[in-house]
């Protein structure tokens, strides 16, 4: 069984000058409203969701705020509403049975830990992935990624567009032409409704099997750990200006 990267998120998420359209237009919203709530929070960070929890002053003043924020769908479920308002959609609703959506929001997601948004942010900013200091310090080290990898993405853009994917997997075909590597753009879906969907067993995960089956099988003939000619050329690429080396505090 090889190791298997399996992607759907933002890996290459992109949210700056040369290329702002990787993020829905809502994005700048939410990276504004991303601040404004760390303001808000002040030191606990996880916020309740559902609706019988005992508040604070300022996660109810969070929470309130959170269903002002324009989304792309809006929901007769509270704990759906402040969810969406303070994260984003993260599915489209027609996606998902009413089984699933009564269990997201009365059970799997009750907190909403917010801590994660402040390095959230500054990957958005930079446009590729980095860590919570703003560095620079994984897409310098594509020889730690030996190894197959599947992205897929929605065609119904939800949250992140299908570009995020595009990008990932063009980064690892370059430097890691001796593994597997495959993209697919499922039309329909938006981005948690890839896995959660009631369609998602006939539409997403034959993509899952299949890229397994092909990868166990073409490790064998065709493993190799070293970057081609093409993959040094990377940072040429038109679409970074080659900063990923770049970080303003280390
Ligand atoms: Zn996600
Ligand atoms: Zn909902």
């Amino acid at each position: 069984m090889p190791q298997l990267l399996f992607v759907y998120d933002i890996f290459g998420s992109s949210f700056n000058s040369s290329s702002n359209y990787i993020f829905p237009a809502l994005a700048l919203k939410k990276l504004i409203w991303m601040q404004i709530s760390m303001f808000i929070l002040g030191e606990d960070k996880t916020v309740p969701l559902l609706e019988a929890s005992n508040l604070s002053l300022r996660h109810h003043l969070l929470r309130l705020t959170a269903r002002f924020i324009p989304r792309y769908e809006r929901c007769t479920c509270n704990e759906c509403e402040v969810f969406s308002g303070m994260f984003g959609n993260t599915f489209w609703h027609e996606n998902i049975t009413p089984t699933m959506h009564q269990w997201l929001n009365k059970q799997s997601s009750t907190r909403l830990p917010m801590s994660a948004f402040p390095h959230l942010r500054k990957i958005c900013n930079s446009g590729f992935i980095v860590d919570s200091n703003g560095c620079s310090s994984y897409l310098i080290h594509p020889e730690r990624m030996a190894l197959p990898t599947l992205y897929i993405s929605g065609g119904r853009s939800l949250l992140v567009t299908p570009q995020t994917s595009f990008l990932a997997h063009k980064y690892m075909k370059l430097h890691q032409p001796g593994f597997r590597h495959e993209r697919v753009v499922v039309e329909g879906f938006g981005h948690s409704d890839l896995l959660i969907g009631e369609e998602s067993h006939k539409k997403v995960f034959p993509h899952i099997l299949s890229h397994i089956r092909l990868a166990e099988q073409g490790e064998i003939h065709t493993k190799r750990n070293q970057c081609s000619k093409e993959a040094l050329d990377w940072e040429a690429d038109q679409l970074y200006d080659g900063s990923f080396g770049q970080c303003g505090t280390c």
